[in-house]
């Protein structure tokens, strides 16, 4: 069932099986000669069902739509290519159009040999490899991406889209604003009933305090309807200011851990950390969500460092870590 946000902006919400985020937020812009598709849904059967038979429901033919990505995450981009088919475009920050471009096993060895540094069990990732759903459904390769710069406008009939990038969520996520309607799209950047998930990026040195900086980037902006990437809606700049709170606690919480339990590795601090997931303990964590808890921890204890409060050093083929 899709939604009527405003005339020719529409929701198509699309489940997602078996994930906490329970449901992508698709929004489509009709109006011009191109509709906006902003945002997709994983490539799997039960997304490709609700996003297409929600364009078929609003009348529109998805040979005349394009693709916005709010950024890479294959909950967001799986279906792009897909809907672009050989004739619409997918258009995506430079940053995360890189990584689209080059997902592929070099990748992911690359970042099971981070997590191992981490001390990550090797074990679990590999099945990790198997079974992490958000890496069994990226996006199919295509050659449709364009880059959308900083500040770019985007034409969808009478409305104008201005990109904003907010890196953090992931290095070139991105916001569009609708300015004459006071419209945010705010992708993962900002949702409203859970914290987006932050994690290390190669090449972001930091990729919590960036994300810090881009949620102050945006609180003040003159929103009038906040339209998030998952769930339901709220008022901007509270929910940034219980963001910013909520990762100032995380941090102290992790930095206190870290005082009592010297020389923890960030997977052993992630398994002190408090998670709203229902698992009796950290080892009976389902997989994935132990990866992402072990990637917001590392995170975590990277913008630590950046504030000097924590200090890591290697030993015996893992980082080890100590508050100061
Ligand atoms: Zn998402």
């Amino acid at each position: 069932m899709t939604e009527r946000i405003a005339q020719g902006l529409y929701r198509i919400p699309v489940p997602l099986p078996g994930n906490p985020l329970r449901e992508l937020n698709s929004y489509l812009l009709t109006g011009g000669e191109r509709k906006l598709l902003i945002d997709t849904g994983f490539r799997q059967e039960e997304c490709r069902q609700a996003l297409f038979a929600g364009l078929a429901e609003l009348g529109v033919d998805p040979r005349d739509v394009d693709v916005v990505l709010t950024h890479l995450h294959s909950d967001h981009s799986g279906l792009a290519p897909e809907v672009a088919g050989d004739a619409g475009w997918i258009y995506a920050s430079g940053p995360d159009r890189d990584y689209l471009e080059h997902m592929g096993s070099d990748q992911w060895a690359r970042i099971d040999a981070f997590y191992r540094s981490e001390g990550f069990p090797p074990e679990l990732l590999v099945q990790n490899r198997t079974r992490n759903p958000s890496r069994a459904l990226i996006p199919a390769p295509t050659t449709r991406y364009r880059t959308l710069e900083p500040g770019a406008l985007l034409e969808a009939g009478s409305r104008r889209l201005r990109c904003i990038l907010v890196p953090g969520h992931t290095p070139g996520q991105m916001c569009f604003w609708e300015e004459r309607e006071g419209i945010l799209f705010t992708g993962d950047h900002v949702l409203f009933d859970i914290s987006p998930n932050i994690t290390p990026w190669a090449g972001m040195e930091d990729a919590l305090g960036s994300y810090l900086e881009s949620l102050r980037a945006v609180r003040d902006m003159p929103v009038r309807l906040s339209l998030p990437g998952h769930r339901g809606r709220g008022e901007l700049a509270p929910r940034v200011d219980s963001l910013l709170e909520h990762h100032a606690r995380r941090l102290d919480g992790l930095h206190a851990i870290l005082r009592e339990r010297p020389e923890l590795t960030a997977y052993e601090a992630a398994g002190f950390m408090r998670w709203r997931i229902r698992a009796s303990s950290w080892k009976d964590f389902p997989l994935a969500q132990k990866w992402f808890a072990v990637g917001e921890c590392i995170a975590h204890l990277d913008h630590l460092r950046m504030l000097g409060r924590v200090i890591r050093f290697w030993e015996g083929g893992v980082w080890r870590y100590r508050a100061v």
